[in-house]
């Protein structure tokens, strides 16, 4: 089948020193320390072929995540920028659809009860959470101890199939009424962000009630699904923060109320006039640049009347953040971080509200053959033009 493949070298810095739980060169929870020179390659691979509790499913679309432009890029020294848990040579994607080809025989089918049958279209987690660990035992699969992660550590959607355990492997039937064979996988591929949206949101943030404000600082995928999912959840008012045109039109689009351009106004001020000297309730930083939101989200919490205030973190970036710490105790405001998607109900919430919803392809601003995404991969590392960009032609 044909796959797109990203190789790198392992070749630690040296000040790296092997982790429990990294493996010598095969698997780091460090990327950008340890794989050097990434490459990638439109190439072919043996078809996969599921174990017991496993399917294969035929991909019918797969977008490109931040992670995998960020993969694929190497900074001045030649190290990947990706800072998380990898394990290379590995085909990337994971925010995909498709239908099952082929079941193990205990691979069961949430939906039925039964083992999966072939034309099932689904979806899938990307974290392959192991079940049987302490925080995945006790409730909290986003941070399992024996994580593998699809399209990072093992081979992912941006190929022909895909090989993913049952218990991650969510049905999309419950969309096929209102949407046509087509858009149905468009909007399958969305289930993996909405759920990281979802998860910071409603699980991690605490959510909202219908009347209270919410801000999203960045318009990415992960922004712009916060702010669908901030306004169908009774927002008075969703602000988003963003300077690309097309992603700030995108905002208006999915519901949000007003959209501030950072590099030309005073987004706080521009808050806390807008919302009538209140602030928020919620405050999502998705630009991946805490240390230049968070100050913004300070000063509404400090000087907006709403007390209360969440902040949560879901954008990366692993530098750090000044933080006032005035502002959160005498406002009676919290900061939360939030990682992944799994558990808590999340895919399966999603995709109900996806099953309600129209519009949501708008997001797609691009379909593209899996022949083309090394070229897309390298131009989204600049083209803030793009929403997602998804591969549809295998
Ligand atoms: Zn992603
Ligand atoms: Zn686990």
């Amino acid at each position: 089948m044909k796959t797109l493949t990203l190789s790198a070298d392992w070749s630690p810095r040296p000040d790296f020193r092997l982790g429990k739980k990294d493996v010598d060169r095969k698997r780091t929870y460090l990327g950008s320390n340890v794989w050097r020179n990434p490459r990638l390659d439109v190439c072919s691979k043996p078809d996969p072929t599921p174990g017991e509790e496993e399917v294969v499913i035929r991909v019918r679309a797969c977008g490109i995540c931040g992670s995998d432009v960020h993969m694929a890029q190497a900074d001045e020294a030649g190290y990947t920028l990706y800072p998380g848990l990898t394990a290379f040579p590995v085909i990337l994607g994971h925010e995909f659809s498709g239908e099952v080809v082929e079941a193990g025989r205990r691979a069961l089918n949430k939906r039925t009860g039964e083992v999966f049958a072939p034309g099932e279209a689904v979806t899938a987690e990307e974290m392959l959470w192991c079940g049987t660990c302490r925080p995945c035992a006790d409730g909290y699969p986003n941070h399992c101890e024996r994580l593998e992660e699809l399209g990072f550590t093992v081979d992912g959607a941006l190929a022909q199939y895909v090989k993913v355990p049952a218990r991650q492997v969510w049905s999309l039937e419950g969309l096929r009424d209102r949407f046509g064979s087509d858009e149905l996988y468009l909007v399958g591929s969305l289930t993996e962000p909405f759920s990281v949206s979802y998860n910071a949101l409603f699980v991690r943030g605490g959510g909202l009630l219908p009347g209270d404000n919410a801000v999203v600082f960045g318009g990415g995928p992960i922004g712009l699904a916060a702010v669908f999912l901030l306004k169908r959840a009774g927002a008075a008012q969703v602000i988003l923060s963003e300077p690309a045109p097309v992603r700030a039109n995108l905002g208006r689009r999915l519901g949000a109320d007003h959209v501030l351009n950072p590099l030309e106004q005073d987004v706080a001020e521009a808050i806390l006039e807008l919302t009538g000297g209140e602030g928020a309730k919620l405050y999502l930083e998705a630009a991946g640049a805490p240390d230049k939101t968070l100050p913004q989200m300070m000063k509404c919490i400090w000087e907006g009347k709403a007390l209360n205030s969440v902040v949560v973190l879901v954008g990366r970036a692993d530098r750090p953040i000044p933080l006032d710490g005035e502002v959160f105790q005498v406002r009676r405001a919290s900061l939360v971080g939030s990682q992944g998607h799994s558990g808590h109900g999340i895919f399966p919430s999603v995709l109900k509200v996806m099953a309600a919803s129209s519009g949501l392809t708008q997001l797609i601003t691009q379909r593209i053959s899996i022949d083309q995404a090394p070229d897309y991969l390298c131009a989204l590392r600049t083209d803030k033009e793009q929403c997602k960009v998804t591969v549809t032609d295998f």
